[in-house]
């Protein structure tokens, strides 16, 4: 594995592999590259990932705080002038200690995602409601599966693998999936729940923030049919 930089700095070199494409003539080059950075370029580094941290989670926050107060999401470019304002910030001068390009990167690929996901939660909309279905969003740590759909009572915790159980508080025998969902209908606004004397019952800890799908892949989670 030849090194390419003799000089115990950032780009050494690394492995080339080239794979014949069956009979089109055409090749398929790979390249695996691995930096060996001097004590003070790792520092620097250090401190370049820790403010891409920064920038990450101060930006994520002013666009969760903006959604739920004004129903608007954010631009990059609002994003970008953030960041100059942060900079301009005392206990956040340090941002401006490394290269704007990788905050700038950081930004560009936090609206991408935010993009992908709103786009995804848009033709989710539009397949639920083509289909006669309603598309439920709870917030994503909401304990679906673990509360009792007929009581309220949360377990402590519910192994992945465990497919039906009991509740202690009121003996329902549940079936995870259908639990999950009544529960999701419920939070969502889609149905009341009624414990086992008839009475309404609101779940205590029931999130009032739709923000995100739930955080477990079961298929109930969105297309919950009216109930
Ligand atoms: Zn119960």
């Amino acid at each position: 594995m030849p090194r390419l930089s003799g000089r115990g700095g950032m780009a050494d070199a690394s492995s080339t592999t080239t794979v014949p494409c069956g009979g089109t003539g055409r090749v398929r080059t790979a390249y695996r590259c691995r930096a060996y950075p001097t004590p003070e370029q790792a520092v620097m580094l250090s401190r370049t990932f820790g403010c891409v941290r920064v920038v990450w989670n101060r930006t994520l926050a002013a666009r969760h705080a903006r959604w739920h107060a004004e129903r608007r999401s954010t631009s990059y470019a609002e994003t970008d002038r953030a960041l100059t304002e942060m900079k301009k910030q005392p206990d956040l001068a340090f941002l401006g200690e490394v290269s704007s390009v990788p905050l700038q990167q950081t930004l560009r690929h936090q609206h991408t995602a935010m993009t992908a996901f709103f786009q995804k939660r848009a033709l989710l909309t539009y397949k639920t409601h083509r289909d006669g279905r309603t598309l439920a969003m709870v917030d994503r740590w909401y304990p679906s599966s673990k509360t009792c759909s007929a009581c309220g009572h949360l377990l402590a915790m519910l192994p992945l693998g465990t497919r039906h159980w009991a509740c202690p508080g009121c003996g329902t025998r549940h079936d995870r999936d259908v639990n999950a969902a009544q529960n999701i209908a419920v939070a969502a606004g889609l149905v009341e729940t009624q414990n086992a004397c008839g009475a309404d019952v609101r779940h205590e800890g029931q999130p009032s923030v739709r923000s995100a799908v739930n955080q477990e892949p079961q298929p109930a989670r969105v297309g919950i049919p009216r109930l």
